[in-house]
């Protein structure tokens, strides 16, 4: 086991979406070829939007993703004596003020500076003026000292060196008059306490860092490395959110997509493997992974690429996994046949499903008669002599011993020979006959596992009802 230790810092105030899914992928992954370990932080200062149900949906999600993180999760929410701790400390060694400035007076300032930026109000007072104020039982807020010159600086592992002139950042408020820590605080402090080597996040935090280390120094404590992750984007080139409808992992369990697939979609979207493969199991994952091949650039969410790599992966299963996951999410599917039957159903539709929901989708001729028609094809497939081919083909069959898909098609094959048709004049109208679709496994396989029984019923019905 190496030195190596990260953590994945979730905020329990919505569920675990793509985005977050695509940096924890990361975080995995780089600690799984580093030989580390990953550390689990709930952040849930935000008292008022965190939620239980979304710490046990992340925490779900993050397990069907594959992704287990080592020792119990840490909660913010139970370490704030120490938040406090340590802000009494960066006011003792002076590296934080108080600042009794009231919303009104700095929103004053910010019309008349045109700025955000805090102008250091209280940043030189003295002790006696701060000491009457809190006498008074006046409300503040405590700021960190910054740097009023000079830069800040990091070497991100993706974007390189990131700096930011000091100018641009005020002394921030570390902890609000409820005497609540903020995030940049937090982080920094959870980061240090807790030994992480490699912070590891969305770009969105970049901002964040200089900030971060601004608390690192005021503490004398060592700087862990640091590595953004690219965003993903939503085809409207804005970051990926609910606005984008189901982008909740747990949806994409729903939708019936399998974990390594969703992983192995994570991967290509962020990440660069040098070569021209696409797909990749997990194993495959965990020996190619290179944090420096992560692209810099943001992606954008294509499903129409995460539903061919699902399909790829489906035909990795076997039909008995097949059949247990989509039983996870449709209980009673197939429950009307034997397993054995199920299973060979499976084994035609996997080949061509995009989803274990999209293969059950498909799969209901194989239990119900067919209710409609696909009637785009049936106005393509339907000619005058369709009834007379069918209802010939239909007595031979009917007379069939052997009901296999060698009989069945070379039955098939001498109606139009002698009919002087082509075979398919044949096999389309029985195909739609049979499952009311245009597609589908091989016709002669497809009648050989749906039964004699069943597939003389519904081209009878058909036959009649032309
Ligand atoms: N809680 C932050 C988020 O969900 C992550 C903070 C971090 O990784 O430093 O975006």
């Amino acid at each position: 086991m190496s030195d190596f230790l990260t953590r994945f810092a979730p905020s329990p105030t919505g569920r675990l979406h793509l985005g977050h899914a695509a940096s924890a992928f990361h975080v995995w992954k780089a600690a799984e070829r580093a030989g580390g370990r990953v550390l689990l932080r709930i952040e849930d200062t935000d008292r008022e939007r965190s939620k239980r149900e979304y710490v046990e949906q992340i925490l779900d999600s993050l397990s069907w993703l594959g992704m287990d993180w080592d020792d119990e999760p840490i909660f913010q929410s139970s370490r704030s004596d120490r938040y406090s701790e340590i802000v009494e400390r960066l006011l003792a060694n002076r590296n934080a003020y108080r600042c009794f400035a009231t919303e009104k007076e700095l929103n004053k300032i910010r019309e008349e500076t045109k700025t955000y930026l805090y102008p250091g109000l209280w940043r030189d007072r003295s002790e006696s003026e701060v000491q009457s104020r809190m006498d008074a039982g006046e409300s503040f807020t405590v700021r960190l000292r910054t740097p009023l010159s000079g830069s800040t600086s990091f070497i991100d592992q993706i974007y390189n060196k990131i700096e930011t002139p000091n100018k641009e950042i005020d002394d921030f408020v570390i902890a609000r008059s409820d005497g609540g820590p903020v995030y940049n605080l937090v982080v920094a402090v959870d980061d240090h306490d807790m030994g992480i080597t490699h912070v590891i996040r969305g770009e969105d935090h970049v901002s964040n860092t200089p900030k971060q280390i601004m608390v690192y120094q005021a503490l004398n404590w060592n700087l862990p490395s640091f590595a953004h992750l690219p965003m993903i984007l939503g085809p409207d080139q804005k970051r990926l959110s609910k606005r984008h409808g189901a982008t909740g992992v747990q949806a994409f369990r729903e939708q019936g997509y399998l974990p390594e697939a969703l992983n192995n979609y994570l991967a290509l979207i962020g990440w660069n493997p040098g070569t021209d493969q696409e797909m990749f199991n997990m194993e495959q994952l965990a020996e190619t992974f290179d944090l420096g091949k992560v692209n810099k650039k943001s992606a954008v969410f294509d499903d129409k690429k995460l539903n061919w790599i699902s399909g790829h992966h489906l035909m990795f299963r076997s039909n008995k996994d097949i059949l247990d996951n989509v039983r996870s999410l449709i209980p009673e599917w197939g429950k009307t046949e034997s397993d054995v039957y199920v299973m060979k159903v499976i084994d035609q539709l996997k080949v061509r499903s995009k989803t274990l929901i999209h293969l059950a989708e498909q799969s209901k001729y194989f239990f119900t008669d067919p209710e409609s028609c696909d009637e785009e094809a049936r106005m393509r497939f339907w000619k005058d002599n369709t009834r007379e081919l069918l209802n010939t083909y239909f007595k031979d069959i009917s007379e069939l011993d052997d009901w296999d898909q060698s009989s069945l098609e070379s039955s098939l094959r001498t109606v139009a020979d002698d009919a002087g048709v082509g075979a398919g004049k044949i096999i389309h109208p029985v195909r739609l006959a049979l499952s009311g679709v245009a597609h589908g496994p091989s016709l002669f396989i497809m009648m050989e596992l749906l039964g004699k029984e069943r597939c003389i019923r519904r081209i009878r019905t058909v036959i009649n009802l032309l």
